[in-house]
């Protein structure tokens, strides 16, 4: 779920590793460790719970991690406590093995019968880990070569994996090989990076290859062979990556989700660049062109996802049937692929995800596919898991997310939801004028949120006042539901204050019995066919020592004898909404996460993309 770097050249290993490890911490984590295959042949293991600084200060301790070829591994347990024996690496037996050690990502499911065909052998296991079976039965199956024993291994398994490892018996040489989670191999001169994210490998190099599922990766300093798990020889495809340093680098800020909400304009003008056909009033989407016929046609849409990614696809469902027409629904990943849900010819099934490496919603769009339904992707990081298992998609391009809390992704995933509506609605019913206008209005949105970015210190200032406050809510009506859904959300994750979201008019219904003085109440009133209704659904608040504050339209003064704090943001067109108002929730759950003193980019818990059910 977490990360792995590995590393096979000339320079020394160690140092580049824990780099690497580094560049992962974003994605969550419990502990960390590493493995050095040095010069005299020994492989060298230091683990450890905690931060990756706290494996680095126990290497520089130790002697022997001098060599030049390594793995290194950020663990999120699944199988097994927060305990160092449990941290990977892992090794084969230490009687009957071969000196092999092992990092991996994912979950073996077979593991327990694997295990007890190993016990009956008379293996010894340390830990509780899946990882540790996996590499005990790589040892079992060694017959001098770490390539044929991994892929004889892999042919048992079932489950996902990313895996990396070593062997005394073969200083030298590196196998990886992956299933269901993420591994990038980066090509250098005379070295190999391998990481589960590419953050990890552009500071080495640019050229990259990610493996298939099923493929497994011989590598040496000058050589590389790839395989399948039978063995069948394929080649790789080298890309060049498209990320820069800078994009995955904090500068100026003090944490990744600031970077990230203020570089929204920037990222939101990347997702409409060459997307806007003026002349003739539509979204030029090449990559669903060849689609466009049976999506015009379509008899329902629903759009999955999870946490944020499900917030936009839920805005996605609004947007859908009201500019396309077509009956739009949405669902988690995780209920929709075990609900047996009616899909068939003619549905579309959208897959809404960052990583694109979701393991629920990856597992959702195949179960759909299989029914017969066309499978789309709205997803950030180019060739993940879910974008290949897509029949067409289109990538929000919002640069790289290390922030853990999801912020340019989620306006990224409306914009391009509110894209595929234009484009499918245009085919439709829409005139070119609609279409039009409505461009104009979302090449708005970048100067738009610039805007209500400057109102930062501001909102600090009001989050200041209810910072004690342990529980708050969140109101919106039609597609700014959602948006409150998402304000909570954030406030949560980050700052561990206990917040929920709902359509404001659903409080009255049994919430409401929550309200009491001082209860932070947050509002999305801005001016739209609902505003006069969430007009009262303050006032149910306030009458009951509620604190309102409201997300309200620029110029409207009335709202202000109404809250106590207002952020305001531009006026713009109904749908559109949702890419204005999320904004000031986002600054608002980080300011009230750096004024609790809160870790903002490593959430305690969570992992960026999880890419376990
Ligand atoms: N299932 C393995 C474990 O619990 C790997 C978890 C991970 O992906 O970090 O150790």
């Amino acid at each position: 779920m977490c990360g792995i770097v590995a590393y096979i050249g000339k320079k020394p290993a160690a140092t580049l590793l824990l780099e690497g490890l580094k560049r992962l911490e974003y994605r969550g984590y419990d502990s960390a460790g590493v493995a050095v295959a040095n010069a005299d042949g020994k492989v060298q293991v230091a683990k450890s719970v905690g931060r990756v600084r706290v494996l680095e200060e126990l290497i520089e301790t130790r002697r022997g991690f001098d060599g030049s070829t390594g793995i290194a591994h950020t663990r999120w347990a699944t199988h097994g406590g927060v305990t160092e024996v449990n941290a990977h690496p892992h090794c084969d037996d230490p009687v009957k093995g071969h000196g092999i050690a092992l990092v991996h990502n994912g979950i073996i499911e077979n593991y327990a019968s694997i295990k007890t065909y190993l016990l009956e052998k008379g293996h010894v296991f340390k830990g509780e880990t899946d990882t540790e079976v996996l590499v005990h039965l790589i040892g079992e199956l060694y017959q001098g070569d770490l390539e044929r024993a991994v892929q004889a291994a892999l042919r048992e398994v079932t489950g996902a994996y990313a895996i990396c490892c070593i062997c005394e018996k073969e200083p030298g040489v590196l196998v990886v090989a992956r299933k269901g989670s993420p591994l990038m191999v980066g090509v250098g001169n005379g070295e190999y990076v391998v990481a589960s994210d590419q953050s990890a490998i552009v500071a080495h190099t640019n050229q990259a290859f990610t493996l298939e599922d099923y493929t497994v990766a011989k590598l040496t300093r000058d050589s590389l062979r790839t395989s399948t798990v039978d063995d069948v020889e394929i080649d790789a495809k080298i890309l060049a990556l498209e990320v820069d340093l800078s994009e995955i680098e904090l500068g100026d800020f003090e944490h990744f989700m600031l970077k990230e909400i203020f570089e929204q304009p920037a990222a939101l003008t990347r997702t409409l660049q060459g997307r806007v056909d003026h002349r003739a009033g539509q979204i030029v989407l090449g990559g669903i062109g060849d689609h466009a016929r049976a999506l015009a046609s379509s008899r329902r849409i629903t759009l999955i996802g999870q946490g944020t990614a499900l917030h936009a696809g839920m805005i996605g469902s609004y947007l859908m049937e009201e500019w396309a027409k077509i009956p739009a629904d949405w669902d988690f990943a995780s209920e929709f692929r075990y609900r047996n849900p009616i899909v068939s010819e003619g549905s579309v099934v959208v897959a809404v995800s960052q990583s694109g490496e979701t393991a629920d919603t990856l597992a959702a769009l195949q179960e759909a596919k299989a029914r017969g339904a066309m499978a789309l992707g709205v997803i950030n990081v180019v060739g993940s898991s879910i974008a290949r298992e897509t029949d067409a998609g289109i990538y929000l391009r919002v640069g790289p997310e290390i922030g853990v809390a999801s912020t340019k992704a989620f306006v990224g995933q409306v914009m391009v939801s509110a894209m595929l509506a234009l484009y499918i609605g245009r085919r439709r019913f829409l005139s070119q004028d609609f279409v039009s206008s409505t461009l104009r209005e979302l090449e708005a949105i970048p100067a738009h949120i610039e805007r209500i970015l400057k109102q930062s210190e501001s909102i600090r200032r009001s989050t200041e006042k209810y910072i004690e406050r342990e529980n708050w809510l969140f109101l919106g009506r039609g597609v700014n539901y959602p948006v409150a859904l998402e304000g909570a959300l954030k406030l949560k994750e980050i700052s561990y204050i206990h917040a929920e979201g709902m359509p404001s008019a659903e409080m009255k219904h049994g919430p409401i019995a929550l309200i009491d003085k001082g209860m932070p109440c947050v509002f999305v009133a801005t001016r739209n066919s609902q505003y006069e209704k969430v007009l009262s659904n303050i006032q149910e608040v306030r009458s009951r020592g509620g604190h309102v504050i409201a997300v309200a339209t620029e110029g409207d003064e009335h709202i202000k004898s109404m809250a106590e704090d207002v952020f305001y943001v531009p006026d713009v067109t109904e749908m559109l909404q949702p890419l204005v108002t999320v904004v000031p929730l986002q600054l608002l759950a980080y300011h009230a996460a750096v004024l609790r003193g809160k870790d903002v980019d490593k959430p305690r818990n969570l992992a960026k993309s999880v890419t376990v059910e």
